[in-house]
């Protein structure tokens, strides 16, 4: 294994079939192996249940794993999502924190369903879960693979910004964990809590400082800096934030499919040499 100071391709976000991914956790292993990734974590929405598949999938690639979830929380009004790294996935508060947070998928779903229906696309709910690979986790990435696939949109962004995003028709406003029990869930089973993407969230300056205090406050470690969502100058920015607030650093792709994904597993821009890498802290986590 490379030294893990030096070790600079580690790829810490991204999804399989088990929530929004197209591929198995198994597919997404071989490919990352495949793209020279060094220290890989497996981070489906709200669930473990592929961290098995994954581990002994990395491990046949010869490839250091690390168990990873990603948590939908909801925050002054938005929703945020908290990288957990490292975790045991078996922790029992974990997975029953995380059962809670899946639970309402279904019941959004409908609604979503029923609101397309509503400006003129019946069978929404039938069609997204044609593209569930796990019946506990419908997600709106299902619902715009079906408004894709039937015409409606030319491509996922599209179907966001004109049916799924805030304030439009096929948008369920939803409860999610709160910031203090994802972080909490993901330190008690042994992991490191890292805010996700964060240029991807509308908050004001002040919201945005009190998200990064009060997830400190918590015991929230590290803070995504280069992923495929962030432009180099968002990573300027929050590299400059990773030090304000003295946060550790990660790195990850968030890797959905390679259709629709922006961005390659294992071919993001290095972190900054100013930072402190989130692996440092993760060494006797990997398997
Ligand atoms: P959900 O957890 O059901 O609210 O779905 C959130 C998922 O939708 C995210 O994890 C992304 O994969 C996807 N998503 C959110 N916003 C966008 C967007 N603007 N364009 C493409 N995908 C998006
Ligand atoms: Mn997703
Ligand atoms: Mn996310
Ligand atoms: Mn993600």
């Amino acid at each position: 294994m490379p030294r893990f100071h030096v070790l600079s391709n580690a790829d810490l976000h991204c999804h399989s079939t088990v929530s929004d991914g197209t591929l198995a956790p198994e597919a997404v292993a071989a490919r990352a192996a495949a793209q020279g990734v060094e220290l890989w974590a497996l981070t489906d929405h709200d669930e473990v249940s592929g961290i098995a598949r994954a581990r002994a999938a990395a491990q046949a690639h010869g490839m250091p794993f690390l168990a990873g979830v990603e948590i939908s929380v909801s925050f002054a009004g938005q929703v945020v999502h908290i990288v957990g790294l490292g975790v045991d996935e078996t922790d029992a508060q974990l997975v029953e924190g995380l059962r809670a947070t899946r639970g309402g998928r279904e019941q959004r779903a409908r609604e979503m369903a029923a609101g397309l229906a509503a400006v003129g696309i019946p069978g929404a709910y039938e069609g997204a879960l044609k593209h569930v690979g796990n019946p506990d986790l419908i997600s709106r990435t299902h619902f715009a693979r079906f408004l894709v696939e039937s015409g409606v949109c030319n491509d996922i962004p599209e179907v966001f910004r004109r049916f799924l995003k805030e304030g439009k028709p096929g948008y369920v406003e939803h409860r999610w964990a709160a910031l203090g029990d994802a972080v909490r869930w993901i330190r008690e089973a042994g992991g490191v809590a890292v805010i996700a993407h964060p240029a991807r969230y509308a908050f004001s300056p002040t919201a945005e400082f009190a998200l990064f205090s009060e997830f400190k406050t918590h015991g929230g470690q590290g803070v995504e800096v280069v992923t495929g969502s962030h432009s180099d100058a968002e990573a300027v920015r929050y590299t400059d934030m990773a030090l304000e607030f003295e946060l550790l650093a990660s790195r990850g792709s968030d890797f959905h499919s390679p259709a629709e994904s922006r961005t390659e597993l294992g071919s993001l821009p290095p972190l900054s040499a100013k930072l402190r890498p989130v692996w440092e802290l993760l060494e006797a986590r990997v398997s």
